[in-house]
């Protein structure tokens, strides 16, 4: 059985100020809900210049919170100005990283080849990688939903040892800050496509351990429907993240 996860990409938003006030106020409105943090995890990711400060935050109050980057370097260390190593982020004690957002692979051409070495470098510092996967509304229209996702993720996995802790999320590029969420058969289909292709590329046991979230405008209204099909273990928030209330609603989607 999979611990679901629910995991909040805040994007370019919240300086490290605005992160420790948040994380506090999640902290508590999930504690006073009685949230129990074995039953569904909780994971924010903010931006770099916030790490620290939610790192120092959740060790200091003794947080049942786990975060993440937003991106990593493929590259070890050196002559890569503006990157950050996956080292810096295991030194930051960093669970996660989110590798291959559909933002980067649009804004940033990471290609499937950039995104499998960043995964790489983020396995050999033992950081679970989000491997992001999606297909665009022309790919929909050309290709139907899974071709596209799961050819990223076969490229995302290649050469990575059987057995690998990854966490896999589907998030349609068009389904992406739209407020036009797939529906929770569209993601199940997808994400039982991808379930294949961890097996194939990681085996039966990974297969069977592995979480794969769905996101795309997930809200407190839509979050439940999404958790009831068997192979959607969770979600990757982004707009619904930044508001406390409301992803704490969304944590507590079993309410
Ligand atoms: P929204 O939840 O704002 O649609 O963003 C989803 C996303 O990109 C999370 O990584």
């Amino acid at each position: 059985t999979r611990t679901p996860l629910i995991a909040g990409n805040w994007k370019m938003n919240l300086d490290h100020l605005q992160a420790i006030a948040f994380v506090q106020k999640l902290a508590w409105t999930l504690g006073d809900a009685k949230h129990d943090f074995g039953d569904v995890e909780v994971a924010v990711f903010p931006p770099f210049t916030d790490l620290r400060s939610v790192q120092t935050l959740i060790a200091a109050d003794k947080l049942e919170l786990a975060y993440g980057g937003q991106d990593v370097s493929a590259h070890e260390s050196g002559a890569y100005t503006g990157e950050i190593s996956a080292s810096f982020l295991k030194a930051l004690d960093t669970g996660y990283v989110i590798i291959g957002h559909s933002e980067r692979r649009q804004y940033h051409a990471e290609s499937d080849e950039i995104v499998a070495a960043k995964v790489k470098a983020a396995v050999g510092k033992g950081i679970v990688p989000i491997i992001c996967v999606g297909e665009t509304s022309d790919d929909l229209e050309k290709h139907g939903a899974s071709a596209v996702p799961v050819a990223q993720l076969r490229a995302a996995l290649e050469g990575l040892p059987k057995g690998t802790d990854v966490v896999v999320a589907y998030e349609p590029v068009w389904a992406i800050g739209s407020g036009q969420a797939a529906t929770a058969e569209q993601a199940e289909q997808v994400c039982a496509a991808l379930r294949e292709v961890v097996k194939e590329s990681l085996g039966d046991d990974a297969a069977a351990a592995t979480r794969i979230l769905y996101g795309g405008s997930v809200k407190s209204g839509n979050i439940a429907g999404f958790m009831r099909e068997p192979n959607v273990d969770g979600a990757l928030v982004g707009g619904a993240s930044l508001d406390v209330d409301e992803f704490a609603a969304i944590v507590r989607y079993k309410k």
